[in-house]
Parts: C-alpha cells; sequence; structure tokens
C-alpha cells in the first residue's frame, strides 16, 4: 500500500495538534477521562507511525484538481495544459519531424491508435506492460494519446503529460475511454473553457479568437441556421446564434454562436440576447451543404447566448433532442488545450 507522504505529514501535524489542544483543555489535571483519551490518542500515533511505509523515493506533489465541470480555467496555469507540442501534432508527426519516437520500446507491436480520455477517477501510469512500479497518473477527462500494444491485453500505452512534460507508460486499459467515431476535429485551437456536464452544460466550450476555422466532423448534410427570438419587439440573436448543425448517425451536432459560415451569410448586425432565451424562439435555414470531413464550415464569435469568442460543440439524440450526449464520446479535439 502506497500513502501519500503529504497525507501522512499532514496527518501527524493535525494529531499532534490534536493532542496538544486537548493538552491545553486539560488545565484540570484531575480530568482522568480526557488524560486516557490523550494517551489513546498518542498510542494510535503510534501504531500509525509503525504501519507508513517511509519511502522517499515516491513524492506526490499537491492533489491538483482534474480540468473541466463546468468552471472556467485560465490555459497557462492549467497543470493539464497539453502544451504547445502534445497535441499539435500527432505521434505519428513527431516520430516524422525527429522530435521524439513514441514507439520506441513498443516496436513492433503498437500502432497508434487515437486521442482518448481518462474515464472518470484517477489512474497509475505504470512503467512497463506488466510491472506494478508507477511512472505518474492521469486524472479524469484526462486526454491521452493511445497506442495499440497487442503484446499486453490488459494495458495501453499511452502518451500522457505526466505534470507538465511529455511521457509514455502504460495505464490499465479500463481507464481508457475510446472516441466511438473517426470523426474531424470541429476545431484545432483554443482551449476548453466549459467542460460537459451531465444534467449541466450540455456541450463543450472551445474559447478561441473570433474568426477561427471551425470545421466538419464528418461528411453529412449540414444546415447554416441563424436562431432569432423577439423580446420587447426588438428582434435578438438568441440561444445558440448563428449556428451549424448535422446529423450523424442519429446524432444532432451542432457548432454554436459563429460569426460567419462558410455557406450562406450568417446575421452580422442584430444584437446577442446574452441570456437564456425562453420566448417564442425562430430558427431560420439559410444554406444545407455538405462538406467533407474536416472541411471548413463557419468562423468562431459570439453570437447569441454567449459571452466571449468560443465554440459551443453539442452533441444529442437527433430524436429526443433533450438527451444530450458527451462530446468525448465521439470525437477528442486534438489540438485544443485546457
Ligand atoms: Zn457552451
Amino acid at each position: 500500500m502506497q500513502i501519500n507522504p503529504l497525507f501522512k505529514k499532514q496527518g501527524r501535524k493535525g494529531a499532534y495538534s490534536f493532542i496538544l489542544a486537548i493538552n491545553l483543555m486539560t488545565s484540570n489535571k484531575e480530568d482522568v477521562m480526557k488524560r486516557k483519551f490523550v494517551s489513546l490518542v498518542l498510542c494510535f500515533m503510534l501504531v500509525l507511525g509503525l504501519s507508513i511505509p517511509t519511502s522517499a523515493a515516491f513524492e506526490m506533489p499537491v492533489e491538483i484538481p482534474p480540468p473541466g465541470y463546468g468552471e472556467q480555467y485560465s490555459t497557462p496555469e492549467n497543470p493539464f495544459n497539453f502544451g504547445p507540442r502534445a497535441d499539435k501534432m500527432t505521434p505519428e508527426q513527431e516520430k516524422a519531424a525527429g522530435i521524439v519516437d513514441p514507439f520506441a520500446g513498443i516496436q513492433p507491436f503498437a500502432t497508434v491508435e487515437k486521442l482518448c480520455y481518462i474515464a472518470g477517477g484517477s489512474y497509475t501510469v505504470y512503467s512497463t506492460a506488466t510491472g506494478s512500479t508507477s511512472k505518474g497518473f492521469v486524472s479524469s477527462r484526462e486526454r491521452v494519446w493511445v497506442y495499440n500494444n497487442n503484446s499486453n491485453a490488459n494495458r495501453y500505452y499511452i502518451r500522457f503529460l505526466n505534470y507538465g512534460t511529455i511521457d509514455y507508460g502504460y495505464v490499465d486499459k479500463a481507464a481508457v475511454k475510446i472516441p466511438s467515431t473517426s470523426w474531424s476535429a470541429p476545431i484545432t485551437t483554443g482551449s476548453i473553457s466549459q467542460d460537459y456536464s451531465a444534467g449541466g452544460h450540455a456541450g463543450i466550450d472551445v474559447a478561441a479568437p473570433a474568426g477561427t476555422q471551425v470545421n466538419a466532423v464528418t461528411s453529412v448534410s449540414h444546415r447554416s441556421r441563424i436562431y432569432t427570438g423577439v423580446l420587447n419587439g426588438t428582434t435578438y440573436l438568441v440561444n445558440y446564434g448563428n449556428y451549424i448543425d448535422c446529423t450523424s448517425g442519429g446524432t444532432q451536432v451542432i457548432y454554436a454562436h459563429l460569426s460567419k459560415f462558410t455557406n450562406g451569410t450568417a446575421n452580422t448586425t442584430l444584437t446577442s440576447y446574452r441570456s437564456r432565451f425562453t420566448g417564442t424562439e425562430s430558427i431560420s435555414t439559410v444554406a444545407t451543404f455538405t462538406p467533407s470531413a474536416g472541411a471548413k464550415i463557419g468562423e468562431v464569435g459570439n453570437t447569441g447566448w454567449s459571452s466571449g469568442n468560443h465554440l459551443h460543440f453539442e452533441t444529442r439524440n437527433a430524436s429526443n433532442i433533450s438527451t444530450k450526449y458527451d462530446p468525448y464520446t465521439y470525437v477528442v479535439f486534438p489540438g485544443v488545450g485546457y
């Protein structure tokens, strides 16, 4: 059993403080019960001290909250930021550029799978395919490149951020969720400013400068659409604002708050209503088109219920739109940081 040394340290400090506090309270020397209790605590600490391994080689840092779940994260400070390189290049591109050979040590069995994400929870990354030596951790919704190492049925070989440094190691397969599609990334730059949360935020927000290219995830019929509503006699761009949607395999995909469409003319004149609009809504379709997967379909904007330039990317059941899906189950955005 490994116990976080910080926990051990804090636990001891807390216990000794407690003993001190009890002793201070016990100014009455006749208070035998309290004395007995202090003795009991001391005995407990003694036992705890003996039972905790004293390996100093493994120093866990202070726990860092995982990214996501509706909170805003500033890109430079977040320790899980993928940095300038981790997602900008695929492992194959890195190898070609001579930066690193991600396949070293696992050839000839490994093949690159795709960018995946970590299932809920924190998992140990191991040094070897079958060993128990830890070399780091991955946390819930952290994104990792996954290689299928056929020499091991139980673990994937992954590329992950080991406290800010790109690293490679093995993780139990249960830790990894693999997106179900081979969709293109809807956006390849920016940072996730708000994550999906079941029952809460219905999509993933990627903050990016106005005009940043938004791409079709797959080659199906898309619609450029404008979402308006009337409030006190004035027409506003509301909710998704200028947006594009498509339906693929029973899933409706929405790219919202755009400034421009590649097909059709987005509305750039109406004022955006910056709260949720619940009045009578009106949606007009200005173009229907079928892009290639990965082709530019529009640009990031700040239209409708939005408070800054970003792409709101949403996936939901096309026949029951109140059922929202986690976009990561379809595509995990390479090139986008937290
Ligand atoms: Zn959003």
